[in-house]
């Protein structure tokens, strides 16, 4: 799997990363915080840490020997 075909599972768009705190750059969503007033405030990160946190799942899926799929950051 390389690292477009990760990307290119995913919708981009300008934001701020949550995790490196980037702002202004490509980002997509991975998560969603519901907070007290009742909106849904998208947690959102960039292209080099999406790939940090797939890293991680395909990790976890290896070990437990689960199928890795990229692209379901943020998905329930
Ligand atoms: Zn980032």
């Amino acid at each position: 799997m390389s690292t477009d075909e990760i990307l290119a599972a995913y919708a981009w768009s300008a934001g701020d990363c949550f995790r490196c705190a980037k702002s202004k750059v490509p980002t997509t969503r991975v998560g969603v915080l519901d907070v007290p007033a009742g909106e849904h405030v998208d947690i959102r990160a960039c292209e080099e840490c999406v790939l940090v946190m797939e890293r991680e799942r395909r990790r976890w899926a290896a070990r437990r020997g689960c199928v890795y799929r990229p692209g379901t950051l943020g998905s329930p």
